[in-house]
């Protein structure tokens, strides 16, 4: 694999988040690419692919949703409020839980259509009416 070595930057430096103001500490261990803000969960748009910082969008990327991969891990993800990109940014240790939980939610408790009728067919599709 080559790597290219033109390109020198380091994502570890604190920076001030641009949504809500606080500063953003790099990770303490150093290893994670740190690229959301832990209170607010929003990014930045500077990368065409992960870590390179080569778009020259900078639109702030909104958090809008959560994706679990098989192994339970979560993921955000970040769509530029600029240019409609959508990126999935795994989760950092510091990330705030409830905002995290609240993403998550977000569209069980804005369903578009009745629950009623749809729990019922779950509760009869499921042997001793329990929801696995
Ligand atoms: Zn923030
Ligand atoms: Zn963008």
């Amino acid at each position: 694999m080559s790597r290219n070595l033109t390109q020198v930057h380091n994502e570890n430096l604190p920076f001030i988040c641009e949504h809500c103001g606080c500063s953003v500490m790099p990770p303490e261990s150093g290893t994670e690419h740190r690229n959301h803000c832990p209170h607010c969960c929003y990014s930045k748009h500077v990368d065409m692919r992960t870590g390179d910082r080569r778009s020259g969008c900078k639109g702030l990327m909104e958090p809008i949703g959560i994706w679990v991969d098989k192994n339970k891990e979560w993921s955000l993800i970040h769509r530029c409020r600029k240019c409609g990109f959508i990126r999935i940014n795994r989760i950092a240790p510091d990330d705030s839980e409830m905002l995290l939980f609240s993403l998550a939610l977000k569209p069980m408790i804005q369903l578009p259509f009745p629950s009623e009728f749809l729990l019922e067919q779950l509760k009869k599709n499921t042997p001793h009416g329990e929801i696995k």
